[in-house]
């Protein structure tokens, strides 16, 4: 029996669309609170994307939306050719239980404003938790991976040491050190300097710019930053009040705004 939910219906037969992530007519609201208006945008494999626009403007949510920390009111997210919300049960659309989201969120790895590390672990130990455990890597395999990923971020001495020692920069390296370390083919990126002392953050920024250049991975970042926006994205997009109100290269965003709120927004950012 197929099923009647618009969302479902909405859905092409086949989970092969395209790689990377592409939201289609998403809606979200918090109450009466309508925080993403019919949002549509692609990014595509490899491609890094930055978020931009001012405090509420939605861009958290729909990194959290990707997460599958909240649901969508309307629309589809997909992600890496499937549908977030729904899975394929022989030939029907069934709504998508917590089994299927967690390998759908595997794709996913996902960097946040606090680091999170475990407290009582080493840094070795906080990277190759969820590898051991989740990807079911041997301890041997999992530390030597994590400690090229400790060296990629500029840590290969600290592998032993534990997070309360590090500086915060220090501790957002491993940080992403620990999102890689699960593989994944998107990395989420929210705001991870925010939480810094000034002078720490052109380490982490400089990390990331090592990953962006060094691996394919695909990006979607919301930051402030708007120099590390203009050095490391394929396309900016702006958003005010939940939706896109203009994108392009970081040149054309950066330099040659067109939409008065994003000139005001980068006037006042800049
Ligand atoms: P941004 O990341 O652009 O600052 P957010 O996505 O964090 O914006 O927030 C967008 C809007 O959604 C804001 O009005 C915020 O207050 C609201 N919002 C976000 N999360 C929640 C929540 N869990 N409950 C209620 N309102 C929320």
């Amino acid at each position: 029996m197929a099923t009647t939910d618009p969302a479902a219906e909405a859905l092409p037969p086949s989970e092969d669309s395209a790689d990377g992530i592409r939201f289609e007519g998403v809606v979200k609201r918090f109450g009466d609170n309508v925080v993403l208006r019919e949002l549509d945008f692609s990014v595509a494999p490899g491609e890094r994307v930055t978020l931009i626009g001012p405090s509420g403007s939605g861009k958290t949510t729909i990194l959290r939306l990707l997460m599958t920390l909240e649901k969508v009111d309307d629309g589809v997210i997909w992600v890496n050719g499937r549908p977030l919300s729904h899975m394929k049960r022989g030939l029907r659309l069934v709504p998508a239980d917590e089994k299927y989201l967690h390998r759908v969120r595997n794709d996913i790895g996902m960097v946040f404003q606090q680091f999170n590390l475990f407290p009582n672990m080493s840094v070795l130990r906080n990277v190759t938790e969820a590898p051991v455990h989740v990807l079911k890597l041997s301890r041997d395999e999992a530390n030597e991976r994590a400690r090229e990923l400790l060296d990629l971020v500029g840590l290969a001495d600290k592998a032993d040491a534990h997070p309360a020692q590090l500086s915060g920069g220090q501790q957002q390296r491993v940080a992403i050190a620990r999102a890689l370390a699960m593989q994944p083919k998107i990395l989420l990126l929210d705001e991870v300097t925010s939480a810094l002392d000034p002078e720490l953050v052109a380490g982490v920024l400089d990390v990331l710019r090592n990953i962006a250049n060094e691996t394919d991975i695909t990006m979607l970042c919301v930051t402030h930053e708007m120099g590390f926006a203009r050095d490391v994205s394929d396309r900016v997009l702006m958003f005010d009040k939940g939706q896109i109100v203009e994108e392009g290269s970081p040149e054309k965003i950066f330099s040659e705004p067109e939409n008065q709120r994003t000139q005001d927004f980068l006037h006042a950012v800049l």
